[in-house]
């Protein structure tokens, strides 16, 4: 299966400016036909790309492990049962979602009628990044497809094996004349984005979705950036501290701490910190025993750039578990680091990888200020008894979301908007909220004429 992932020809194009454009135009028919735009289409096309994920599960999972050494449990349930899961809710829902929505009218235009519908918008870009290389390209083709839409998928070139599966087994599933897989790196994205898009749709890091934004500007084409950052933990005392590091590490350590929404470092209020870094050890020990490096669930780290930016990033603080690495197969021990300053590196860049810093604050107060110092996160996770400290959490801060007691989970809650906030991104998706992302939201009113 593995060979079958990766035995597909390069789509490096010499030409990436000319393909870039014949793409375009030949979504952009398609869209004009009208045939994307009922609701049997849009159905299909669904069922369709779940029968890819199901029917193909040991293709991707294959790619998944020769990228990522991604276990084939962790990889299942974050790549492929979470977009079914997604596609599934989006398929039960869709009918409903795309009902006209009547809007009262004001007594003085009346007699006349008034409507809000979801138009689709056209020929859609999505630029998918390495991490979740599979889940991050077909998640958000769901949204577009259930709005209507036809749609090119540039899948992430430090993901290989994943990208050729994808531009090599979408188009047997999916309307070939409607959905595009272009594969490549800087040249072909940079291609694309010199196309006219309806809505381009970027998963990946801040200095690219700059990049992206100001191409878009060109066209005047509305973006969704889903970027990254330092999503903090806050965990207050009196929290059972077993349970806290134990779905700390979970979440951190989930794809070798490669997660964009993976807990970045915790503050410790008050005295939990020594007690907490015990028991986040504890926590390591027990999900990945004495070697970790043994354990197939374990993932490695993307590329040798990544290994050596982590790798520095160990140069400051004191190791409290972990700090192991092998640079042959790009192994990173999960680790967990005490004593580092705040003007550390590992302190002032997202971590993106399997270490973990534990932060002491002295009280609550300070813990919102760290927080409010510094980019508002993608996420911002609590540990806390207390509904007074979530309410001021809710309340004097700013993050795309704010998750008490399970960090990593609200991405697996299809009625809730998945999206950054300043330097994390701007827009949302998920379910209802990835139909109206790729969507004009339109206003019709109907005054009878007499
Ligand atoms: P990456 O290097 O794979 O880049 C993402 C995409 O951008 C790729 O498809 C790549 O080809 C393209 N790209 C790279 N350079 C480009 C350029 N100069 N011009 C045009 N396109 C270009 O992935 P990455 O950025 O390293 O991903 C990691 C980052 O993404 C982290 O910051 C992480 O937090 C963030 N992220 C966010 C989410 C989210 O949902 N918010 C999810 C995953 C990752």
């Amino acid at each position: 299966a593995l060979a079958d992932a990766t035995d597909a020809a390069p789509a490096t194009a010499a030409t990436p400016g000319a393909d870039a454009d014949a793409v375009v135009r030949r979504l952009r028919a398609t869209f004009h036909s009208g045939r994307t735009k009922p609701l049997g289409w849009r159905l299909d096309q669904l069922r369709a790309l779940r029968s890819l994920l199901t029917e193909q599960s040991e293709t991707f999972l294959a790619a998944l492990n020769a990228d990522l050494g991604k276990g084939a449990a962790e990889a299942h349930r974050t790549e492929i049962a979470f977009t079914v899961n997604e596609l599934d809710h989006t398929v039960e829902h869709l009918e409903e979602w795309l009902r006209p929505k009547p809007a009262a009218v004001p007594d003085a235009f009346l007699p006349a009628e008034a409507r809000v519908v979801r138009d689709p918008l056209g020929v859609v870009l999505i630029i998918a990044p390495w991490n979740y290389p599979l889940q991050l390209a077909l998640a958000p083709l769901v949204g577009a497809l259930a709005a209507g839409n036809t749609a090119v998928v540039k899948p992430s070139e430090l993901a290989p094996a994943t990208s050729a599966a994808i531009a090599r087994l979408l188009p047997r599933y999916l309307d070939p004349e409607a959905v595009a897989v272009v594969e490549g790196a800087v040249p072909e994205t940079t291609a694309l984005l010199e196309q006219r898009f309806d809505h381009i749709f970027y998963t990946g890091n801040g200095a690219v979705g700059r990049i992206v934004m100001a191409a878009a500007a060109e066209h005047l084409t509305p973006v969704t950036l889903e970027l990254g950052g330092k999503s903090p933990v806050v965990v207050e005392p009196g929290v059972d501290l077993a349970v806290t590091a134990q779905r700390i590490a979970r979440g951190k350590f989930l794809n070798a701490g490669q997660t964009c929404v993976a807990p970045d470092y915790v503050l410790a209020v008050g005295d939990t910190a020594a007690a907490l870094e015990a028991e986040l050890a504890a926590a390591v020990h027990a999900a990945y025993g004495d070697d970790p490096a043994g354990d197939p669930e374990y993932g490695r780290i993307v590329n040798e750039r990544h290994f050596d930016r982590l790798t520095a990033l160990l140069s400051e603080g004191r190791v409290v578990t972990g700090g192991g690495h092998d640079r042959s197969t790009r192994y990173v021990a999960p680790t967990v680091l005490a004593d580092v300053p705040p003007t550390a590196p590992v302190m002032r860049e997202e971590i993106f990888g399997p270490i973990l810093p534990v932060v002491p604050v002295p009280d609550l107060d300070a813990a919102i200020a760290f927080v409010n110092e510094r980019a508002k996160p993608l996420a911002l996770y609590a540990f806390t008894g207390s509904e007074r400290t979530k309410q001021r959490l809710a309340e004097e801060t700013s993050s795309g979301a704010l998750v008490f007691g399970l960090p990593v989970s609200h991405l697996a809650v299809p009625e809730l908007p998945f999206g950054g906030v300043g330097e994390s991104g701007m827009g949302r998706y998920h379910g209802e909220y990835s139909l109206d992302t790729f969507s004009h939201t339109k206003a019709i009113l109907d005054k009878p004429l007499g």
